[in-house]
């Protein structure tokens, strides 16, 4: 749409336009005449008075210029009448000339002097004594006055000179006259020139040149030469300010005054003052009221325009708006809710397929009435209540077309205020049963594709819960697990303070899986998983995370006891047999016990405990529950300290051997030594086996350690022999482990040793536990290279006679448990005497260790013990130590030579 001066328009194009409109028409035309009119009347003015004034100067001027000749004249008129006077007595001499020039002198007040110039040459001058002076200035000569002199000689004439400047100071007119006279002899003869010398500032004086106040006057004719001289009195500026002029004539030499008025000339100005005073106000009274007539003109012009542009806008509006509605079929249709009235467009009958040339509609009741509407009173319904609320009113309507086909319509209308205040409901109605049906399709696509969806999500579920699970138990996995421990996107943690984790590992699950085949292992698996199923209670969980590994959730806020009782009833349960194939397997397991408190809410901390838990138990040798706690965790983490020491151990040779004396029960002499491991730790001291054995056993490590302690004894009995003590025999304890080395013997065989002096310590359990082929092969080969066997431990064993006979030790150790009540108990005396005595008949040795006191040594002696090892006789120690005690012992011996 054009705006007009709209904002865009620059502020030049709005000054131009206020400036540059025909409204300014009338104004500007009486602004030329006024402007033309003032100029005129100023211009009559000015030269009326400009000629008043130059006329009274002029008066003036020629008034001055008469007295300028007239002061000037009687000088003149007696230089003429002296030089005829001389001219008829051209021998004249300075005192005649003195007595002519007196009398004329005095009557003329502005002369300076009167001078004789004979022959050019200054010879007579009056009054003589001021002006000897000049006597004898020759004029042809003189650098000034040579030309005006030879002039006034040769031309006869006579001449004005000056202003000049005297050589006795001031400034002077010269007036020269020729001087002929008749010689008789020769004719006309030239005598020489008379000056006279008028003072100038006595002619300015009296003329009142000077004096003039209201008037500048210049003079030009320098020399008498008028109009062609120069200027000589007065500044140049009246010559360029159009002066007037009046001329001051000697005949024979002339001057023009020129004058103007002092200030410059003054005509006319008043008057143009008050010319331009009324042509103001004339501006004031005829071009501002035009202007602002102009100004209401333009307005009404630009608003016209507005208008013009806004019609032809509106216009087109009308037009696009009824091309809109032709295109779109809507009706438009309005009502005077007062009187009922309507009025509708064609297209309003035609959508009801009515002929718009037919019969008449215009009537709305009759209308709504002869309308098929099909939920007419819905409709009417809606119609009345937007009349009664004049708000804004809609209503989705059907009609049965005349070809039975039902269209929907809809209609939406509001109210309008109109000029005069009263409200129409204005109105649009529209064909909306394409919508309708594309509606009631979209519909029925989004029931199918929400159908669709549904399916996806039951599938996406299936298959979340397939990942969940084990596919062999159908327990949650390991996933599953995690997700109920940390949450997920379907899953709420479980995490809590009370949450509590049973870790679960089946002992013996191995042995069945090799011995009865998978199928077997497979079936086992299930029938724990039931087993885990039926024990659990609502919100508790249950999972299979590995091989034979599950774990189960559950809380204990409500029943605190709750994880116990679990692992206890799981317990007694799987301990039940199972037959399988006619034959019986059993299970078991090890329960590690965890809180959510313990690990501080994290799961992998959680689960991390249970195994440690879980790791106790196995520790002690299955088969049982255990529950996380501070002091358990500090424990084992001594003892992965401990580990970690051991393995460095090694390396560092902290293992060192003590060595502890074995004796005839009979003679008490040194028969033998045990070697006995210490561990020298850096930090904790000296440790004894039972702290770091088991540790070093469940690391693999006994093997090593038994090498280790065999190579240090073999070096102490050299180092003791070297020294004097004959050590018979020594004796090293050898682990189950490195019982069963497939290198033992090869190992065994690099050492340069005498092997007969050398026993190996084996534990009564150990040849019973393993029947072992590669044990077997081992001891008959130790037997071989003359090592001798001593079964260590016995009697807390249970060794049967048969394996005695297999194996034939040389010697039984009988145990210090058995050992230590001989003094008190008949009974345990009585066991031990049998030891002794199955030893005699198998032609078995017998050893006694834990001998503490000599009471004991004397009773086992009685009994037949053939050696006595104990702290009755000597502690464990190191190989210095052993021999110092050793010697001192033996020296003793001889000492009491008593005893036997
Ligand atoms: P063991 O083979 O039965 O060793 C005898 C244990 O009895 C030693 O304990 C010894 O110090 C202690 N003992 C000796 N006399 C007396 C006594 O009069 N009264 C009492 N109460 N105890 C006495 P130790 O040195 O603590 O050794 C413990 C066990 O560690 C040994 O029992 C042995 O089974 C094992 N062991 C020691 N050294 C080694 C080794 O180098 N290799 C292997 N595999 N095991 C060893
Ligand atoms: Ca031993
Ligand atoms: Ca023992």
């Amino acid at each position: 749409m054009i705006e007009y001066g709209s904002a865009n328009n620059s502020l030049w194009q709005q000054v131009r336009f206020l400036i540059w409109n025909p409204a300014n028409l009338p104004a500007l035309i009486a602004v030329v005449v006024l402007v033309a009119a003032t100029l005129f009347a100023e211009h009559i003015t000015e030269s009326s008075e400009a000629q008043q004034e130059r006329s009274a100067l002029q008066n003036k001027a020629t008034v001055m210029a008469a007295k300028l000749q007239a002061h000037m004249s009687p000088s003149i008129e007696l230089a003429r009448g002296l030089s005829a006077m001389i001219s008829t007595e051209p021998d004249i001499d300075q005192e005649h000339f003195s007595d002519l020039a007196r009398n004329l002198f005095h009557q003329h007040s502005h002369l300076i002097n009167i001078a004789g110039v004979p022959g050019m040459v200054v010879k007579m001058v009056y009054p003589e004594q001021e002006n000897r002076k000049v006597l004898g200035l020759d004029l042809r000569k003189h650098e000034t006055q040579r030309e005006l002199a030879l002039k006034t000689r040769d031309e006869n004439t006579p001449t004005l000179a000056g202003p000049v400047a005297l050589i006795q100071g001031g400034e002077a007119f010269i007036v020269r006259y020729p001087i002929y006279y008749d010689d008789k002899v020769v004719g006309r003869q030239f005598w020489g020139l008379l000056s006279l010398v008028i003072d100038i500032a006595e002619i300015y004086d009296h003329t009142g040149l000077d004096e003039q106040s209201n008037v500048s006057f210049a003079l030009l004719g320098r020399d008498g030469k008028g109009e062609n001289g120069a200027l000589f009195y007065g500044s140049g500026a009246v010559l360029a300010s159009q002066p007037v002029e009046a001329v001051v004539d000697f005949g024979f030499a002339s001057w023009v005054l020129k004058a103007i008025p002092k200030g410059g000339w003054q005509a006319g100005t008043h008057r143009t003052k008050l010319i331009r005073l009324v042509a103001a106000l004339a501006f004031l009274l005829i071009v501002i009221p035009f202007l602002f007539v102009g100004w209401l003109y333009r307005d009404r012009l630009v608003h016209l325009r507005e208008r013009i542009i806004r019609d032809h806008a509106l216009t087109d509006a009308n037009k696009r708006l009824q091309l809109a509605l032709d295109a779109s079929g809507i009706a438009v249709w309005e009502m005077d809710p007062k009187t009922g009235i309507a009025k509708w467009d064609r297209r309003f009958l035609k959508q009801f397929g009515l002929d718009p040339e037919g019969k008449d509609h215009s009537d709305l009741q009759a209308l709504l009435t002869w309308l098929p509407i099909v939920d007419r009173d819905a409709t009417l319904d809606a119609i009345r209540e937007a009349l009664k609320s004049k708000g804004r009113f809609r209503s989705d309507y059907r009609v049965a077309m005349q070809d039975g086909v039902q269209k929907h319509f809809r209609t939406v209308g509001s109210f309008l205020k109109d000029e005069n205040g009263g409200r129409r409901l204005v109105g649009l109605n529209w064909d909306i049963t394409t919508d309708v049906e594309r509606e009631k399709e979209l519909c029925l696509a989004r029931t199918e594709s929400d159908e669709r969806n549904q399916e996806l999500e039951e599938a996406k579920a299936r298959l979340e819960a397939l990942a969940k699970h084990d596919f062999l138990t159908r327990l949650p996995n390991r996933r599953y697990l995690d997700e109920k421990l940390t949450g997920s996107e379907y899953e709420p943690s479980l995490m809590s303070e009370t949450l509590q984790m049973l870790k679960i590992d089946l002992d013996g699950f191995k042995d069945i899986n090799d011995s009865f085949g998978h199928a077997a292992g497979d079936i086992m698996l299930r029938r724990t998983a039931d087993l885990l199923r039926s024990a659990i209670k609502e919100g508790e969980f249950a999972a299979r995370i590995g091989g034979d590994e599950f774990v189960l959730l559950c809380d204990s806020a409500k029943e605190p006891s709750r994880p116990e009782t679990l692992a206890k009833q799981l317990l007694s349960e799987i301990d039940r047999p199972i037959d399988y194939r006619g034959r019986t397997c059993r299970l078991g397991m090890s329960i590690g016990i965890s809180s959510g408190k313990d690990a501080f809410l994290d799961a992998d901390k959680m689960l991390s405990n249970s195994d440690l838990a879980l790791y106790q138990v196995k520790q002690k040798g299955k088969g049982g529950f255990e529950v996380f706690s501070q002091p358990l965790y500090q424990r084992v983490r001594q003892e992965r300290e401990l580990a970690e020491d051991l393995l460095r151990a090694i390396e560092t040779r902290e293992f060192i051997a003590h060595f502890q004396g074995q004796y005839c029960a009979k003679t008490h002499n040194l028969v033998g030594v045990e070697a006995l491991v210490r561990w020298n730790h850096p930090r904790r001291g000296m440790l004894q086996p039972c702290e770091f054995l088991g540790l070093a056993e469940s690391l693999g490590l006994t093997s090593t350690i038994d090498a280790l302690v065999l190579d240090q004894t073999i070096e102490a009995k050299a180092f003791w022999e070297k020294r004097g003590l004959t050590v018979p025999r020594v004796s090293v304890n050898v682990s189950a482990r490195r019982l069963g080395d497939a290198d033992l013997i090869s190992k065994l065989k690099k050492i340069d040793f005498d092997w007969r002096s050398l026993t190996f310590e084996l534990l009564e359990s150990t040849f019973l536990d393993h029947s072992d082929t590669q044990v077997a092969a081992n001891i008959r080969q130790i037997r071989n290279m003359g090592i001798e066997i001593e079964i260590d431990d016995f009697g807390t064993a249970y060794a049967s006679i048969v394996s005695l006979t297999h194996l034939l030790p040389h010697r039984l150790k009988i145990d210090r448990e058995l050992i230590q009540p001989v003094i008190n108990s008949t009974d345990q005396r009585e066991l031990v005497h049998s030891i002794i005595q199955i030893g005699r008949t198998l032609g078995i040795g017998t050893v006694a260790e834990g001998v503490e006191t000599m009471v004991h040594a004397d009773i086992l002696e009685a009994m037949g013990v053939d050696v006595l090892q104990g702290y009755a006789f000597c502690r464990p120690v190191t190989a210095e130590r052993f021999l110092r005690h050793n010697k001192e012992r033996q020296l003793g011996k001889i000492g009491q030579s008593g005893r036997r």
